[in-house]
């Protein structure tokens, strides 16, 4: 049986100045059909189709009703991976227990030991952490409270000492790691907690591995934008260039650069 699917579409004619979805418009009744002069005699500027105000409205699937969290505690449906007890949620890179210390409720790099990594495996994701840079002593630059955020465990957001201690740009505190200077210097003062919210769109692999759509961030440092949308141009090594390698879900690590970093309040969300 044949259907036929007729859409009755009614023009007119819109007066500059008019919107098409006045509540005189959209009151139902007759409506006028074909080109109708105004009736201020101004020359008709647009001719627009007119639907519904419902076919245009969409009330599935609902969106999960989430407590927001009260400053920076985590929301209602955040994965916890660090609350200031226990390293549970993490491991070393080699598949042993993460070595790290948890001192007065906080997360303390172990020089040495290495880089940390979660059980879990994560892709699109919000990611939520604190960080506190260790006292300056003698050093400077780069090796100035150097960690960072590995996210999927390939690509760096910076972690470093941002007051007062010039480095290279694309390598300072919310760079992500010699591809995107910040586009500010948001990091306070040592000594003082530096919160990052991370949200990133992983990259996307098809067949034959080819890449389909490259990684994008936003980071925003103490509540500033440091990074909009960065489309990254693959991995952030420390020699060569930036490269993709197709992957699916990773878990994000965090870096051991040889300082005593310290972190907090670690949640991530599954976007
Ligand atoms: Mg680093």
């Amino acid at each position: 049986m044949l259907f036929a699917i007729c859409i009755i579409v009614t023009t007119t004619v819109v007066a500059q100045g008019q919107q098409p979805n006045t509540p005189q418009a959209s009151q139902g009744g007759p409506r006028t059909t074909g080109v109708q002069a105004p009736q201020n005699g101004a020359q008709p500027q647009q001719r627009q189709q007119q639907v519904s105000p419902e076919s245009t409205e969409w009330y599935y699937p609902v969106p999960a009703k989430v407590q927001p969290g009260a400053f920076t505690k985590p929301p209602s449906d955040a994965i916890i991976l660090f609350d200031g007890t226990d390293l549970t949620k993490w491991g070393s890179r080699n598949g042993e227990t993460a070595k790290w210390n948890v001192i007065n409720k906080e997360l303390v790099i172990e020089p040495g030991t290495g880089s940390i990594m979660t059980k879990e495996y994560f892709g699109d994701c919000q990611l939520h952490l604190e960080f506190k840079s260790p006292a300056p002593e003698e050093y400077t630059g780069q090796n100035r409270g150097n960690s960072g955020i590995m996210l999927q465990s390939k690509y760096e957001i910076q972690v470093l000492d941002g007051d007062n201690n010039p480095t290279y740009v694309n390598g300072m505190v919310g760079s992500i790691y010699k591809q995107s200077a910040p586009m500010v210097n948001a990091y306070t003062k040592n000594g003082e907690w530096q919160v990052y919210d991370i949200y990133w769109k992983a990259p996307k692999f098809g067949t034959n591995d080819q890449l389909e759509s490259p990684a994008m961030v936003t980071v925003v440092l103490n509540g500033i934008v440091v990074q909009n949308n960065y489309v990254l141009k693959g991995t952030t090594p420390y020699i060569g260039f930036p490269k993709y390698e197709a992957h699916g879900r990773l878990p994000l690590s965090l870096q051991d650069h040889g300082t005593k970093t310290a972190y907090r309040n670690i949640w991530i969300r599954n976007l």
